[in-house]
Order: structure tokens, then sequence, then C-alpha cells
């Protein structure tokens, strides 16, 4: 450790400020900082049901390069996923399955409806079908479109960054916890 005079010692030095480290420091919160590291690493969990996830698979290719956003890495996991892109027309049949690998993954998590289908049933207003997967799951984005361009999800995938970057991550996703936290305060 550096031998500082006891004189200045005494004296108040500023933080990153007049010190061998001035511009290596960074001030931020604990919450932003988690979500800024979570909104660049989403993982996806690729929940194609039919024509749109064509396009989402396009969205991953080298073209459009969904990498550069930080989220190429596709689970077929729900275990290892935390955005869920619904891609596709949701059938009755198929809706509980979706629900299901949705409760599996784990907080926290958001949702993507992908296109037309996903968003409201689309074309398909009929008994087989589910008038849009927010009956369901709580959406976070909607991606318009049937089906939706690649750009048009990473445009998507982008609100859901700034949305991200703006919550509070314990306080909203974890309410009795921090209930919990402050009850011993
Ligand atoms: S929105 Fe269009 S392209 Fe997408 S699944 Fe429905 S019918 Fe197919």
């Amino acid at each position: 450790m550096e031998n500082v005079p006891a004189e200045r010692s005494l004296r108040k030095v500023p933080a990153a400020y007049d010190s061998k480290i001035e511009g290596n420091v960074i001030f931020t919160r604990l919450d932003a900082a988690m979500n800024w590291m979570r909104k660049n690493s989403l993982w996806p969990m690729p929940m194609g049901l039919a024509c749109c996830a064509i396009e989402l698979m396009a969205a991953a290719s080298a073209r459009f390069d969904i990498a550069r956003f930080g989220a190429e890495v596709m689970r077929f996991s729900p275990r290892q996923s935390d955005v869920m892109i619904v891609a596709g027309t949701v059938t009755y049949k198929m809706a509980l399955a979706v629900k299901r690998i949705y409760e599996q993954m784990p907080e926290p998590k958001w949702v993507i409806a992908m296109g037309a289908c996903a968003s409201t049933g689309g074309m398909y207003r009929s008994y087989a079908v589910l008038q849009g997967i927010d009956q369901l799951l709580p959406v976070d984005v909607y991606v318009s479109g049937c089906p939706p361009r690649p750009e048009a999800l990473l445009e998507g995938l982008i609100k859901l960054q700034e949305k991200i970057s703006g919550e509070h991550s314990l306080r909203e996703q974890r309410p009795q916890l921090m209930e919990k936290i402050e009850s011993f305060a």
C-alpha cells in the first residue's frame, strides 16, 4: 500500500478525480447495471408454431444477424431462456404446451408476440385458434405483420431492450421478496 503523508490523508480527495484511476471508474446503480447486462444477453426461446418461424430463423441468419443485439443464443430448453418469441398461429391444441414451456422459464422473463397470428389470431377467426397469446401469457412486445420481416423482429427486440433498461429489477420482479426485505429494515 502506498505511504500517504498524514496531512494529505486528512484532505478529502474526491473519488475518481485527481487520482491515478481517473477515467476508469463508472458509478451506476445496481439495478441499472443488471438491466444493462440482461438486455444485452437475452437468450430467446424460439416458439416457432407456423410460417412466422421462417422469418425468425432468417433473423438469426448471417444476413440479419440477431447476434448484433446479443440475442443469438437460441435455446430450445426453457430453463436456459429468458425471452419467449411466439412466432406463428397458436392453436388451442398447442396453447397449453406454450404456457407450460413459459412457466418453466426462470424469472425474469419476457415475451415477444411475433406476427398477426401470435398477437391476435390473425386471419384465423376459428374455433381452433387462440385469438392472441396474450390471453395466456403477459406479452411485452407485439410485432405486426403477416409475416413480419426479420428487421421488424429486430426492432421489437430493441423495444424490449428499452423496456428492460427501465425495469426496477428486484422491486418489480420480486415484489414479495422486496416487502420481506423492507420489513427487516
Ligand atoms: S401471421 Fe401470417 S405468416 Fe405469421 S403465422 Fe400467421 S399466417 Fe403465418
